[in-house]
C-alpha cells in the first residue's frame, strides 16, 4: 500500500524567487506550487501539504522551532500519517534538525530538506531534493534513524551534519563520519546507521543560551555583558581540543559561581573536547572549576541541546549529565 506522508512547508530558498525590483531573492512560492513540481511523486506516496510558514533560515526563531515541534508531534501521532519531511532554510536548518531530533521520540521517519537554488535559478534543486526527501520518508530502512537531512542525493544525520558550503549543492556534511546513505532512482540506500540517538524531554526551549566564539585575545566582556542581562547558560566554542585564552577564564568562573552552566565545544568542525592541556584556560583548568563538556557537537547544536535541557533542569549536574553521559567516563 502506497504511505502517507505529511509534507510541512516552512519556507527558505526552495520557496524563493528572485524579485526583480529587488535583484534577489524572496519567498514568493506557495507549498502546493512547489509541491506541483515534484512530478512523479504520487507513484510513491500520497503527499498531505502543510504550510507552517515561509520563514528565510536566518528568521526562524525559538518559539518557531518549538511551535513546529508541537505541530510535528501531532502529525507523528496520526496513525495514517507514515513519515514526515519539513522544508526549511538552508541557513538555519542544522539548529531546527538537531532539535526536533532531541525533541521528538518517533520511530517514523522525519527528514528535512531544502535547496541551495531559488526557483529562479538554473539547476533549482529544491524539487528534486523534496523528491528525494520524501522517497526517503516511505523507507522502512528510515525509520528509527532520528531526524535525517536529504539533499543532493545524501542523507545525513541531524546529530551530525552542518551546513558546509555557502553556495555547493552538496553543502550538508557529516565532517567527521560521513553520510548515512544516498537516494538513488527513487530508493533510499542506507551505508550505516546513526552514531547516537538521545531524547530530552522538556517543556521549554529556553531561549536566553549565549554562544561565545574564541579568538585571540578575546577577553570576559561579552560574558560579562550577557550575564548583566540575563543569560541563562553559555556556550564557548573553545579553541583545539577545548581550551581558551586565560582573560576569559574570570567570566567562565562568574558563571559558574552564579550557578549557570558553561559548556565547552570546539571551533574546530571536528573532533571532540577533553581536558588534555593544564594551562590556565586549558581544558583540565576548565574541567576543574566546573565547566561541561559538550563532545563533538557544533557551537549552535551544542546551544540547542543546552536551551532544550535548561528547559527540563537548572541544577548543573543533571545538565552535565546531560551533555557528558556516554561521551565521557
Ligand atoms: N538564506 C536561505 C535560507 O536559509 C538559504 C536557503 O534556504 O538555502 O532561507
Amino acid at each position: 500500500m502506497k504511505k502517507r506522508i505529511a509534507a510541512v512547508f516552512t519556507g527558505g530558498t526552495i520557496s524563493m524567487k528572485v524579485d526583480e525590483r529587488l535583484a534577489a531573492a524572496i519567498p514568493a512560492l506557495s507549498s502546493e506550487e512547489i509541491m506541483s513540481m515534484v512530478t512523479n511523486i504520487d507513484r510513491v506516496a500520497d503527499v498531505e501539504v502543510i504550510t507552517f510558514g515561509s520563514y528565510p533560515g536566518p528568521h526562524m526563531t525559538p518559539q518557531h522551532l518549538w511551535d513546529l515541534s508541537e505541530l510535528v508531534s501531532k502529525l507523528v501521532s496520526r496513525e495514517d500519517i507514515d513519515g514526515i519531511v519539513i522544508t526549511h532554510g538552508t541557513d538555519s536548518l542544522e539548529e531546527t534538525a538537531y532539535f526536533l531530533d532531541l525533541k521528538i521520540n518517533t520511530p517514523k521517519p522525519i527528514v528535512m530538506v531544502a535547496a541551495m537554488r531559488n526557483s529562479s535559478e538554473l539547476g533549482y534543486d529544491g524539487p528534486s531534493n523534496l523528491s528525494s526527501a520524501i522517497c526517503t520518508a516511505t523507507s522502512e530502512d528510515a525509520k528509527n534513524k532520528g531526524v535525517l537531512i536529504v539533499l543532493n542525493n545524501e542523507v545525513n544525520s541531524a546529530r551530525e551534519a552542518t551546513k558546509s558550503h555557502t553556495l555547493s549543492l552538496d553543502t550538508f556534511k557529516s565532517l567527521e563520519f560521513g553520510p548515512l546513505g544516498i537516494v538513488d532512482n527513487d530508493e533510499v540506500i542506507f551505508y550505516r546507521n546513526i552514531t547516537k540517538h538521545e531524547h530530552i524531554d522538556s517543556d521549554a526551549l529556553v531561549s536566553e543560551v549565549d554562544l561565545i566564539k574564541t579568538y585571540v585575545g578575546i577577553d570576559s566582556k561579552y560574558m560579562e555583558y550577557a550575564m548583566s542581562t540575563g543569560t541563562k547558560g553559555f556556550i564557548i566554542e573553545a579553541m583545539g581540543r577545548g581550551n581558551v585564552p586565560p582573560e576569559l577564564v574570570p567570566g567562565i568562573q562568574k558563571a559558574l559561581a552564579l550557578n549557570l552552566p558553561v559548556v565547552i565545544v570546539s571551533r574546530c568542525p571536528m573532533g571532540r573536547v577533553l581536558d588534555s592541556y593544564g594551562y590556565p584556560g586549558g581544558g583540565k583548568d576548565l574541567r576543574n572549576m566546573g565547566a561541561i563538556f559538550g563532545g563533538n557537537l557544533n557551537g549552535q547544536k551544542a546551544r540547542i541541546k543546552l536551551m532544550l535541557a535548561l528547559g527540563k533542569t537548572n541544577n548543573l549536574n543533571d545538565i552535565k549529565s546531560i551533555f557528558e553521559n556516554g561521551v565521557y567516563h
